[in-house]
């Protein structure tokens, strides 16, 4: 970051918990034929198998969101990224926003971490 003539103010951790996120993603399917994006748990479609907005029954999961990737994923995470929060976090560099809020009040969260540090420097 340096090298581009920018420094790093603020890092922020997404918070989410694992068991939570696997459920959330792995329940994860879309509408091949219109985009529609549904859940197991938080949206199922009202007539199992078939798209309520279009009728298509061509319902799919994407492949890398199956459970066994995605704890490679977080152990790639856990490895490689979760050394640096430690790092930040003693550089009083770190804020942590829950990562499993609804998406309004994550990027609320993150503009509010933002804010009390422009207004610090
Ligand atoms: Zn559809």
């Amino acid at each position: 970051m340096e090298g581009m003539g920018r420094k790093i103010d603020a890092v922020i951790e997404m918070r989410v918990d694992d068991e939570a996120l696997v459920a959330r993603i792995t329940g994860r399917y879309t509408c091949g034929n219109c985009g529609e994006v549904y859940h197991d748990d938080t949206k199922p479609t009202k007539v199992a198998g078939v798209c309520d907005v279009c009728g298509s029954t061509d319902l799919r999961r994407r492949a890398d969101d199956n459970e066994e990737s995605l704890k490679t994923r977080l152990l790639e995470y856990y490895k490689k990224t979760s050394p640096l929060i430690g790092y930040y976090y003693a550089l009083h560099m770190l804020s942590t926003v829950d990562g499993l809020a609804e998406m309004d009040e994550v990027s609320a969260a993150i503009t509010a971490v933002l804010d009390k540090r422009a207004s610090n420097s």
